[in-house]
């Protein structure tokens, strides 16, 4: 099968880039994205990892019908892209296009541009355009196929953060009769088209996975996107009372087989695709890259690092819950937390503290080095010790989850509220944000934010001396 490109931004980006691209008002107006590169499955993503903004000064001309960046300006876009080992993505506006087409002569110097990136940057080297129109929310992109030597298209442009947008070329048919989700549209401000387009991706399907993968569904998220969640474990008798999609006659099977007959009969209208795998798994790893949503319901930290580590390379979003009831000497307490990784604009799990390092080693022990631990009584929930678990708290939790998951998709009042933590005794919600920490080493300047799939990341001190450097003398850019 033919594979698909995407072009990524954080919202926060395409904040900064929509307020630039606005300022020019009648006129057009231009910027660059420097992106990393992803391959998944069945997409190339191409992930903004810097955006490039011009000033007046960085035009040569600019008015309603064409747009012009300096020979300097180009120059130094394409240096940093030579440099950093990036994608350059040029972006200009067509104001008064409905819908944003690219003209004879964006054709014409975007050959030139990419042949020239072909033949002078390192091997696998390509340049994409994009071009939006009235509203920035209607566009064409391209990226070059430097094999067969033309432009392929970018259908799908994905903005994700607070607020989630999915941009895609393809007409959509509404259904009007026998709509299951009729209800949702007529709330107001409500995006059950944004909610569709989606691709989200659960990693657990206990107690909290399964009522999230029920609100998923219930969400109608996955007509045009998809829903991937991935278990690797079986069901067993004691899983069954928090478990809406299991019934006795499966104990044995896996919660993932399970699951998907469940969602297959329940909502035959999206696609849903449940693996009987843990993110450990390569073939799961690969497929998350292409997600617009992680949701991590898993126990243990170990896994949680994992999502949290394919969240900041990729740029994708991270939801993480989990629940606890923990035995005290006045009966137990019962809390359950929610905690939302917008990469490019909140702090991580990592330098938010909500991943404990050394329980996430732990997790990746042996057996046999987990026993020992375990016998000391180091490490909670595990076959031997099962911690104590019951259907209420998971369904409060999973549903702030996605309470928490509309507000980051709709943009609700959603800066400063990363944060959720339910306490049953005390009756209490708490909210908070997650402050990012600049020397975090998964989402700090010398982590790997927007990476891709390759380590293109300096710290930005390097790139002060770019004008210095040798590579920058090299590239001798054609004018546009
Ligand atoms: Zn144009
Ligand atoms: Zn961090």
């Amino acid at each position: 099968m033919k594979k698909q490109n995407v072009i990524r931004f954080s919202s926060n980006d395409f904040k900064t880039l929509k307020e630039h691209l606005r300022a020019s008002g009648d006129n057009e107006s231009f910027a660059y994205a420097l992106c990393s590169k992803a391959q998944g499955p069945e997409c190339d993503i191409y992930i903004c990892n810097r955006l490039i903004i011009p000033d007046a000064d960085d035009l040569r001309n600019q008015s309603c019908s064409s747009i012009e960046p300096s020979q300097e300006c180009q120059a130094i876009a394409y240096g940093l892209a030579y440099e950093l080992r990036l994608f350059v993505v040029d972006i200009h506006t067509h104001p008064f296009s409905k819908k944003a087409r690219f003209s004879a002569i964006d054709d014409h110097h975007g050959t030139q541009n990419a042949k020239y990136i072909t033949e002078n940057f390192p091997d696998g080297s390509t340049m994409g355009m994009l071009v939006l129109g009235k509203g920035f929310d209607n566009f064409q992109a391209r990226i070059w196929d430097s094999e067969k030597n033309c432009f392929e298209p970018a259908n799908r442009l994905e903005v994700l953060g607070a607020a989630t947008e999915i941009f895609t070329n393809q007409d959509k048919a509404i259904t009007k009769a026998n709509d299951p989700y009729a209800r949702h549209r007529i709330i107001p401000g409500w995006k059950q088209g944004t909610l569709e387009n989606l691709k989200v991706l659960i990693c657990g399907l206990g107690g909290n996975g399964a009522l999230i993968l029920e609100s998923l569904l219930a969400l109608g998220i996955g007509k045009d996107g998809w829903i991937m969640a991935c278990d690797p474990d079986k069901l067993e008798a004691s899983n069954l009372p928090r478990i809406p999609y299991a019934f006795p006659k499966n104990i044995g099977e896996f919660k993932a087989e399970i699951a998907q007959t469940y969602a297959t009969c329940k909502t035959p209208g999206l696609n849903v695709y449940c693996y009987p795998e843990g993110i450990e798994s390569d073939e799961i790893q690969e497929e998350a890259k292409e997600a617009n949503i992680i949701i991590g319901a898993v126990d243990n930290d170990g896994a949680r690092k994992l999502l949290n580590r394919l969240a900041a390379r990729y740029m994708i979003p991270y939801i993480d819950l989990g629940t606890e009831i923990i035995p005290d000497a006045s009966g137990y307490e019962a809390i359950g937390q929610v905690h939302i990784f917008v990469p490019g604009k909140t702090g991580c799990l990592m330098c938010s503290g909500a991943i404990d390092p050394s329980e996430a080693a732990l997790d990746s022990m042996s057996d046999e080095d987990k026993a020992q631990y375990e016998s000391v009584g180091y490490v909670r929930g595990t076959a031997e010790t099962p911690t104590p678990s019951v259907l209420h708290l998971n369904g409060v939790v999973s549903h702030l989850a996605i309470s928490q998951l509309l507000r980051l998709v709709f943009d609700e009042n959603f800066d400063g509220r990363e944060y959720v933590h339910y306490d049953r005794q005390k009756c209490s919600l708490l909210a908070a944000s997650a402050i990012r920490d600049d020397n975090c080493p998964v989402c700090g300047k010398d982590g790997y934010l927007g990476a891709g799939d390759e380590d293109t990341n300096r710290a930005l001190e390097d790139l002060l001396d770019l004008q210095d450097s040798e590579a920058f003398d090299q590239v001798q850019p054609v004018k546009q």
